[in-house]
């Protein structure tokens, strides 16, 4: 089974629209069995939203970054707890 690493990577494609229909199809059926990615994928697409319609710069370059982190510390603690 994929790990919810390389679906991170995938997906960060697929935000890029940078992702192969091969990595698109790795990244669905992953998505299809693991909540935790499918809750990091809608946050990471709220985020790029947020990117696309912020007004200022600066904001766009840091805000980002730190919600990235929390969401990945999140998704580390849940893949240490996990079955
Ligand atoms: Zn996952």
């Amino acid at each position: 089974m994929m790990s919810c690493a390389r679906a991170g990577q995938l997906l960060e494609g697929q935000i890029n629209q940078d992702l192969s229909w091969t990595g698109l199809l790795e990244l669905r059926a992953h998505l299809v069995i693991c909540s935790i990615c499918r809750t990091y994928r809608r946050q990471a697409l709220e985020i790029r939203r947020l990117v696309r319609t912020a007004q200022r710069p600066d904001q766009t370059l840091k805000m980002p970054e730190i919600v990235k982190t929390r969401i990945a510390r999140r998704i580390a603690e849940a893949t240490e707890l996990g079955p």
